[in-house]
C-alpha cells in the first residue's frame, strides 16, 4: 500500500492528538496519526488527570499557564465536552523549607496571569475540612487548576481531529522510516508506505526508540509511574492536591473514587507491572494528610510509562539533525501540557515561528547544556 500525507504523527496519545487537531485547525487537512497500540493505551489513558498552570520556574509556569487557560476553553474549542473542572489545585507544604519555596512562587504565578494565593493552615482547613491540620504547614492555591477525566479529553481530541479531516489509526505501529540525507521521505507502518513532507514524534516513553528508527537521537529513557484508585465515597476531597514532601498527588473523581499516587525511585525500564512500594507510599501519604482515607479499600492499581529527560521537562520543537522532523516527547506533565503543546508546536510547524513559551524546551538544550531547572514537580529521583 502506498499513500501520501503532508504530515505524519507517530503516536496517538494526547500529545499526538492535540498536535493533529491544531494542525488541522491551521488548515493542514491531510494529517495522518499512527499509533502502535489501542486508543488510550499509553500514558494518556493511565494518568492522574491533574491540571495546573503554576510551577516553580518561569519556563514551566509560562508554558503551563497557557495550557491551563486552553483547558478552560477546550470543550468549546473542540465542540466536545472534555469535563474539565477547575476545582482548584492545592500544592501543600509539610516542611518549612517547602513552605518557603511555595511562598516565592505566588508572585511568579501572578506575573503569568494565574490566580495564586499562599494559604495558612486555617484557610486550607476551610477548603478541605477532611485534612489533618497538624500534618500541613501551608499551601499555594491555584484557583484555575483542576482535573479532567482522560477518556473525555482523548475522545474529544479524536473526534474533533477526525471532523477536520485528520486520519488516525490505532494498532498500526511505525516499523521503519526512510531518509534521503537529512530529510525523512517515507514512514513505513507494516505493509503501508507513507510518503510525507514532515514527521512528528509523539511516542511517549517509546520516543527514544522511535528516534532510533529515524536515526535521530531523542535524549532520555522510559520509566514507570504508578497510580491507584480508592473505592468511591461521598465527597471527601474538593481540590486537586499535590504533596511535594511526600511526592504525592490526588483528587476525587466525579464518581467518588480517590485517584492519585506517590512516586518512588524507579530504574529506567519498560514495564506495566505494578509493585507494593508505590502502593504503600501512596497509602501512607493519603492516610497521613487525610486520615479518613485510611479506612477505604484500594480498588485498582496500575502503571504507565513516561519518557524521562534529564530535567523532567518536555522536548518540544524541531529536531536539530533531521530537517523535517519535529518532536513532542519527554513529557512528565504531558496531560496538563497537551493543549499548549498542540497549539504551539502546530504553529511552529506551519509558520516556522517558535513561540517564546516553547523555546526553552528545545530538543537540543542538553547538548547546549541549558536544562530547565524546575523545583515544584512531584517526581522521584531515578534509581
Ligand atoms: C500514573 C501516571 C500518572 C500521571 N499523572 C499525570 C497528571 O496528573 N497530570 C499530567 O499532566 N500528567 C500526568 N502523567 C503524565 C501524562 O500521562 C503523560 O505525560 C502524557 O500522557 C504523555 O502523552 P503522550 O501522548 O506523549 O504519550 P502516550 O499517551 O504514552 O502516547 C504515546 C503513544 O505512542 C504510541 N507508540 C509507541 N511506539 C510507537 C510506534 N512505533 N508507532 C506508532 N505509535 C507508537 C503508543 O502506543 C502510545 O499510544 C501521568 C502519567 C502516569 C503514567
Amino acid at each position: 500500500m502506498q499513500s501520501n500525507h503532508s504530515i505524519v504523527i507517530i503516536g496517538g496519545g494526547i500529545q499526538g492528538l492535540s498536535i493533529a487537531f491544531n494542525l488541522a485547525r491551521l488548515g493542514v487537512r491531510d494529517v495522518r496519526v499512527l499509533d502502535a497500540g489501542y486508543f488510550q493505551g499509553g500514558a494518556s489513558g493511565r494518568n492522574g488527570t491533574l491540571i495546573r498552570g503554576g510551577f516553580g520556574s518561569p519556563e514551566w509556569t509560562g508554558f503551563f499557564a497557557h495550557s491551563n487557560r486552553l483547558w478552560a476553553e477546550l470543550s468549546a474549542t473542540l465542540g466536545e465536552n472534555v469535563m474539565f473542572t477547575p476545582r482548584g489545585y492545592l500544592v501543600i507544604a509539610q516542611k518549612a523549607e517547602t513552605l518557603a519555596r511555595l511562598d516565592g512562587m505566588r508572585d511568579l504565578h501572578r506575573e503569568h496571569g494565574l490566580q495564586s494565593d499562599l494559604l495558612a493552615v486555617r484557610r486550607i482547613k476551610e477548603l478541605e475540612p477532611a485534612i489533618d491540620e497538624h500534618a500541613v504547614l501551608g499551601a499555594i492555591y491555584l484557583k484555575g487548576g483542576g482535573a479532567a477525566p482522560h477518556h473525555a479529553a482523548m475522545k474529544g481530541y479524536l473526534a474533533a481531529s477526525r471532523r477536520l479531516g485528520a486520519r488516525i489509526d490505532y494498532q498500526r505501529p511505525v516499523t521503519a522510516v526512510e531518509r534521503s540525507g537529512d530529510r525523512i521521505t517515507t514512514v513505513i507502518a507494516g505493509d503501508e508506505r507513507i510518503a510525507c513532507e514532515k514527521v512528528v514524534i509523539a511516542g511517549g516513553a517509546y520516543s527514544p526508540a522511535i528516534g532510533k528508527l529515524v536515526g535521530a537521537e531523542i535524549p532520555g529513557f522510559p520509566i514507570r509511574i504508578e497510580a491507584m484508585a480508592l473505592e468511591p465515597v461521598r465527597p471527601v476531597i474538593r481540590s486537586a492536591i499535590a504533596l511535594p514532601d511526600r511526592l504525592c498527588y490526588m483528587h476525587q473523581t466525579a464518581r467518588g473514587e480517590i485517584v492519585g499516587g506517590a512516586e518512588v525511585p524507579e530504574k529506567p525500564q519498560v514495564t506495566l507491572n505494578t509493585d507494593i512500594c508505590a502502593l504503600a507510599a501512596t497509602a501512607a501519604a493519603y492516610a497521613e494528610v487525610f486520615p479518613a482515607l485510611g479506612a477505604l479499600r484500594i480498588l485498582r492499581h496500575w502503571a504507565g510509562m513516561l519518557h524521562a529527560t534529564a530535567d523532567w521537562g518536555p522536548l518540544l520543537g524541531q529536531h536539530p539533525d533531521v530537517g523535517n522532523l519535529w518532536v513532542s516527547a519527554g513529557w512528565s506533565y504531558g496531560f496538563a501540557g497537551a493543549p499548549a503543546a498542540g497549539d504551539l508546536l502546530a504553529r511552529a510547524i506551519v509558520t516556522g515561528e517558535v513561540d517564546s513559551r516553547m523555546a526553552p524546551f528545545a530538543v537540543d538544550r542538553f547538548r547546549r547544556n541549558q536544562p530547565v531547572v524546575e523545583g515544584a514537580i512531584v517526581l522521584a529521583p531515578v534509581d
